[in-house]
């Protein structure tokens, strides 16, 4: 390519609305241009960096023996109403309807059609395991779409989904994706790391993000200064000191309240506002040989099952559900627990400090038609009961290795066992060895292709610009003819500009008529790796050049251009 026909515009300043550093600067390098909100046109720059994106994730992605399809960006509702999430989704999926008013669905993401496409044409299990992924243009009605290309509401992602037998099948493969996905995230030139993410409500089953360490991310994650832990913050556990814990005691009364059954009722006996009120739900854990029970307390609309208790309070044991008081009403975020002691006297528990922000609850019970109740009021701290219980930094890491320690991360990456959930609801069933249906199981694993070109920018930048990883650079090398008036500068150029491309280097050449000065500008904001600057010395056969990341300048002879730049 020939600077002087690339279609281009290069601007000293940003639009206001530009807040992240990868935003100004694509707009600054006209990467891409902003259609409506959260909604851009690639243009050639920006489009050469998500086309090497895809190309490392798709050679990869072959190499680890996954099938590329390209499933429709359209989605018939029905298939969203088999899954249930039609409805479930929320008003993140974007919805419209055909001529003949049909609903249909601009797809967030492709479960439902790759399991349609998947029940419709496997029928035995000596086709499985099976990998189907896609490279595909993705909606998502974001309530902030923001930082340029990290938060889009079109965006582009690699979608990947697997069917197995097995739940055995199913882990070699999401070791397989995981593999793959460290290859692929190492060939873009990120710095990231694996992190142990939040299942969500689906219990039990596995799931990692890959994280971009940069302060412009938008989760938070823990991570062991010592050890390879790191997880979500919403998913990070460290090991607590129970014993601490319970040093820390604070004790609180159980009022016996026979006539109490309803919210209501409660509520007005104890002249407290219903939205305050919380259930418990006592949990038992075993810890160093001994039976230790807790209670958890959670807001009263949560649905308490064992595994989002588990989930809810990062509790570096297993736990299990003794008993579950529904009490309805609002009040706290998530939840929070503390060790319950004495449970067979049924006067006094012993709560851990974590659950001080109690004190103007009414806490539900542990015992048929009691409540725990705590006179001691002091202010309540809804912002601060949410997290109570979640791993903090400074913590020990739950392997036991180091501290964690907490870092801002994007999200590039995301894997996930999904378990039956979609094979389930949608009838995905494959004849097993003796001839019996088995509903499969099923993996499913997204890269966010557009978000790496915004987290790579977040990464690599200075005040002169962008600072490309040589892999996802628009360009490789930069030749400029420092001056084009000059002959043997603009032949000597254009010669090494030739061979370059002859070569296969994904190579530009700065012919246009601009002062050297300026083109060095361009080139440092575009974030080009190499500077190839054709000047006087050109007289003795040499050439400099210069590394965007180092600044370092090499002085070389043209016929070793190639040999230096490779
Ligand atoms: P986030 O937490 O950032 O909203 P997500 O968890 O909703 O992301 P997934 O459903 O896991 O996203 O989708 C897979 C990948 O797609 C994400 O890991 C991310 O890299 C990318 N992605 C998700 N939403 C967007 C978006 N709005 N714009 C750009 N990339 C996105
Ligand atoms: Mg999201
Ligand atoms: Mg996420
Ligand atoms: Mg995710």
């Amino acid at each position: 390519m020939r600077f002087s026909k690339l279609m281009v515009k290069t601007y000293k300043e940003s639009p206001k609305e530009a807040e992240a550093i990868n935003h100004k600067l694509m707009l600054r390098a006209s990467m891409i241009k902003q259609i409506s909100r959260g909604n851009y046109t690639y243009l050639p720059l920006g489009l050469k960096v998500i086309k090497k994106i895809e190309n490392i994730i798709r050679e990869e992605m072959n190499n680890a023996g996954a099938n590329e399809i390209l499933m429709p960006i359209m989605q018939p509702s029905d298939l969203w109403i088999e899954s249930g999430r039609f409805n479930d989704y929320g008003p993140e999926l974007m919805r419209f309807k055909d001529r003949n008013s049909r609903d249909f669905v601009l797809g967030p993401t492709h479960e439902e059609v790759s399991v349609s496409v998947f029940r419709d044409m496997i029928t035995s299990y000596k086709d499985l395991p099976l990998n189907m992924y896609q490279i595909q243009t993705k909606f998502r009605d974001e309530m902030r779409p923001r930082f340029g290309l990290m938060r889009g509401r079109e965006f582009i992602m690699k979608d990947a989904y697997s069917y197995h037998l097995t739940k055995e099948s199913l882990d070699e493969e999401y070791e397989n994706m995981k593999n793959t996905y460290i290859r692929i995230f190492n060939r873009c030139g990120l710095n990231f790391r694996p992190v142990e993410a939040d299942t969500g409500s689906i219990g039990g089953a596995e799931s990692h993000e890959f994280m971009v360490l940069a302060s412009a991310g938008e989760d938070d994650i823990l991570y062991s200064n010592v050890s390879d832990y790191a997880a979500n913050v919403e998913k990070a556990k460290s090991i607590i000191d129970l014993e601490q814990a319970i040093e820390d005691k604070k004790t609180i009364e159980l009022v016996n309240t026979p006539d109490i059954k309803t919210i209501d009722e409660l509520s007005k006996f104890l002249n407290i506002d219903k939205k305050k009120l919380v259930k418990s739900v006592l949990l038992k854990a075993n810890i160093k040989n001994e039976t230790k029970y807790f209670m958890a307390v959670v807001r009263g609309d949560l649905d308490v099952n064992e595994i989002k208790v588990k989930n809810a309070f990062k509790l570096s044991v297993e736990l299990e559900m003794v008993e579950s008081h529904e009490l309805e009403g609002l009040g706290i975020e998530k939840g929070f627990m503390g060790p319950v002691k004495d449970l067979n006297k049924d006067v006094k528990v012993v709560i851990d400090e974590s659950v001080k922000y109690l004190y103007n609850f009414v806490i539900g019970a542990n015992k048929k038609d009691y409540h725990y109740i705590n006179t001691n009021l002091e202010d309540i701290r809804y912002d601060e009961v949410a997290d109570i219980r979640v791993a903090k930094e400074g913590d020990i890491s739950p392997d036991n290795k180091g501290t964690l320690e907490i870092a801002r991360g994007i999200e590039v990456g995301h894997i996930f066992k999904l378990g039956y959930k979609y094979s389930e609801a949608m009838n995905a069933k494959v004849l097993d060895e003796n001839g019996r249906l088995q509903t499969v199981i099923m993996g499913c694993y997204g890269i966010g292709v557009s978000r790496i070109a915004a987290a790579a920018i977040e990464q690599n930048n200075d005040e002169n610009g962008m600072i490309w990883p040589k892999n996802i650079a628009p360009f490789t090398v930069d030749v400029i003819a420092t001056n084009i008036n000059d002959d043997k500068i603009y032949k000597a150029s254009e010669k090494i500009y030739e061979e370059l491309l002859k070569e296969n280097v994904d190579v530009i050449f700065d012919d246009r008529k601009e002062k050297a000065g300026f083109k060095f500008k361009d080139a440092d904001l575009i974030g080009i790796p190499i500077k190839v600057i054709v000047g006087k010395n050109i007289k003795d056969g040499l050439v400099e050049l210069k590394s965007r990341k180092s600044n370092e300048v090499l002085e070389v002879k043209v016929e070793n251009v190639f040999d230096e730049v490779s």
